[in-house]
């Protein structure tokens, strides 16, 4: 979508400090990170809420996590991680592109 930060990323015409890309997705840094690692996973499809997801979608974020497990050491998670989707105005979402947060790096505090 064309006022969309994840996709202007995407498409290179705003900066980002990018982790791993394939055909499906994104990983970048958080811009403000909440943890000693914050990263965030984007699927290259424009889904604003993730309960609008289809069933390809949802398949997507399935392949996603997937990746993630198998990624531990180069995104520098290997001892644990926390994945996170906000979804909507009491859930604190302020991009309107599903991702789904990457926290990890330390010891998180529990909530
Ligand atoms: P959420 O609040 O769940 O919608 O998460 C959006 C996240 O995107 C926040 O953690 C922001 O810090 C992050 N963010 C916003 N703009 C950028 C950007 N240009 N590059 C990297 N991360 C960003
Ligand atoms: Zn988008």
């Amino acid at each position: 979508m064309e006022d969309c930060v994840f996709c202007k990323i995407r498409k290179r015409e705003l900066p980002s400090t990018t982790l791993y890309k394939d055909d499906d997705m994104m990983i970048i840094k958080d811009i403000n990170p909440q943890a000693k690692v914050h990263l965030i996973a984007i699927p290259n499809t424009h889904v604003p809420y993730i309960d609008m997801m289809t069933e390809e979608g949802i398949n997507v974020l399935a392949k996603i996590i997937s990746k993630i497990s198998h990624c531990q050491e180069e995104l520098g998670i290997t001892n644990g991680y926390r994945l996170v989707v906000n979804q909507g105005e009491d859930g604190g979402q302020t991009v309107g592109h599903v991702h789904i947060h990457i926290l990890g790096g330390e010891k998180l505090k529990d909530f």
